[in-house]
């Protein structure tokens, strides 16, 4: 199959020596975090806290042997309120070779809050990555994928080398942090952003808890490991990056990560795929890639059938060597 008849032109990136794909394995170790943030009451539900601890208790430990055996680094999200409640868990994941990342606090809704109100649900988060495991994180994603437009220049404050919550692209790229803010202007530091899709997303395939979230639908894993075949594959062939999104409370269970360990063997055996971890991946792309991205924010006019205005931008910066 050609490459260039697929590949993501907006985002072109040429992969370290003798590698022309790449392909990362993500865990968010949300546990209870997610749900309590949704409804704190959530707590007095003993077996709901029991379905989220599953993740941590009982699916790391699962994922970690899988990665250990199939020789692969992993990234795993850790939302502080998950570090606190489960320090031994992270330093396993440490103590496996994985990255560990920041995915805030208590996994709290991003959707509409000021700047200052996220600055202190980062910092609250690395405080605690600091002090279960000594981890200053260099990536970020945030809860819920909800990135909004400030955000970037509080990751690039803190020194965060990449984010992965957008989902724009099929390989990584640079983003200016002025992007869309207007507190932002002339702010000339970008970070990397590693694109994410719901299509490789556990949580649509298998997530379900009656009255908190799914469908009802559990998906097989033979049908679900049929679809991330076919994009790894679609990734591979066209030289983009394969990102996939995995909760530990969700694939951690039994014939789901049976499935995951057969798709993680599929993608190594993909030749020329660059498994690894989403920092390697940023550090590569913020070494090469000169092209930093501007992200176009549409505004909503004010008069009727004026039409929104689109401002697109991209500009060309010298390479880090
Ligand atoms: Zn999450």
């Amino acid at each position: 199959m050609s490459t260039s008849a697929f590949a993501d032109s907006q985002h072109p990136i040429t992969w370290p020596a003798g590698f022309t794909a790449a392909a990362s394995f993500t865990f968010d170790v949300d546990a209870e975090s997610c749900v309590i943030a949704h409804d704190p009451t959530s707590t007095r539900r003993m077996s709901l806290m029991s379905h989220q601890s599953y993740g941590p208790k009982v699916a790391v430990p699962r994922l970690l042997q899988i990665l250990a055996r199939q020789d692969v680094r992993a990234t795993f999200f850790i939302p502080g309120f998950t570090a606190e409640s489960y320090p031994d868990v992270v330093r396993q994941i440490v103590d496996g070779g994985h990255e560990v990342a920041h995915h805030g606090y208590l996994h709290e809704p991003m959707q509409g809050i000021d700047a200052a109100t996220e600055a202190s649900y980062i910092d609250r988060g690395l405080e605690a990555l600091e002090k279960v495991a000594g981890i200053r994180p260099v990536g970020y994603r945030a809860p819920w994928w909800e990135l909004n437009w400030h955000s970037p220049a509080l990751l690039a404050d803190r020194g965060f080398l990449y984010d992965s919550s957008l989902l724009d692209g099929d390989a990584p790229y640079r983003m200016s942090v002025s992007s869309g803010s207007p507190a932002g202007a002339g702010d000339t530091r970008d970070i990397v952003e590693i694109p994410v899709d719901w299509t490789l997303d556990d949580w649509e395939q298998y997530a379900f808890y009656p009255g908190v979230t799914g469908s009802g639908v559990i998906e097989s894993p033979a049908k679900v490991l049929e679809m991330w075949t076919l994009e790894a594959q679609a990734h591979h062939s066209q030289g983009s990056c394969f990102v996939l999104t995995n909760h530990p409370f969700i694939s951690g269970r039994p014939s789901k990560a049976v499935a995951l360990e057969q798709l993680i063997e599929r993608v190594k055996g993909m030749d020329g795929m660059w498994v690894t971890t989403l920092e390697k991946i940023a550090e590569h792309t913020k070494a090469t890639v000169t092209e930093v991205h501007t992200h176009a924010r549409i505004d909503v006019p004010v008069a009727p059938g004026f039409g929104a205005r689109f401002k697109p931008g991209r500009v060309q910066v010298p390479a880090l060597s």
